[in-house]
């Protein structure tokens, strides 16, 4: 480590933790102190001094999306990511495992998600907040790989988005 790198490292960096209080999400300074650093921040919201025991790191939410309130998920919010299956055919899907794949893709309309034949795809394992596991399929690419093989035991919120918004949209911008 150079001396320009120690100056800058050992002088403090900011945490995002929230606070015990009220909840809300802080941005701390940590104090490179010695012998130890210095964690303690007044809460912005409710003033009250948040201490090293209380320290509760905030971490970034992640959003898994569906198109559709498919019946998997029976309602549930929020899950944790259990398993990433990398690779898997369409054509595999569809032909040796055609109970999954249509449990999987049944939509609340009683229709079926498309899983196309020549597609790759990744199978998601979750565990829902009510503790109902479902599965998921997403394509297989480098941008979803690493957003999901990096984050097997993270807690994701289940985002709903029909996609009738998005053609509504595009169909207005076209008109
Ligand atoms: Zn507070």
């Amino acid at each position: 480590m150079s001396e320009l790198d120690f100056m800058e490292k050992a002088e403090s960096h900011e945490e995002k933790i929230i606070c015990p209080n009220c909840g809300s999400v802080e941005t701390a300074t940590v104090k490179h102190t010695v012998p130890w650093w210095m964690y303690a921040h007044i809460c912005s919201k409710c003033e009250y001094c948040i201490t090293e025991s209380e320290w509760q790191p905030y971490k970034e939410p992640k959003f898994i999306r569906f198109d559709n309130n498919y019946p998997k998920l029976h309602n549930q919010t929020e899950a944790r990511l259990l398993m990433v299956i990398q690779d898997i055919s369409g054509e595999m899907l569809l032909n040796n495992f055609p109970d999954l794949t249509s449990w999987d893709s049944l939509r609340d309309d009683g229709r079926y998600y498309n899983i196309a034949p020549e597609k790759d795809y990744m199978l998601l394992l979750f565990v829902g907040d009510k503790n109902i596991m479902f599965s998921t399929t997403r394509k297989q690419n480098e941008e979803n790989a690493i957003l999901y093989a990096e984050s097997v035991g993270d807690v994701f919120r289940i985002t709903i988005e029909p996609k009738g918004v998005q053609n509504g949209r595009e169909q207005r911008n076209k008109g």
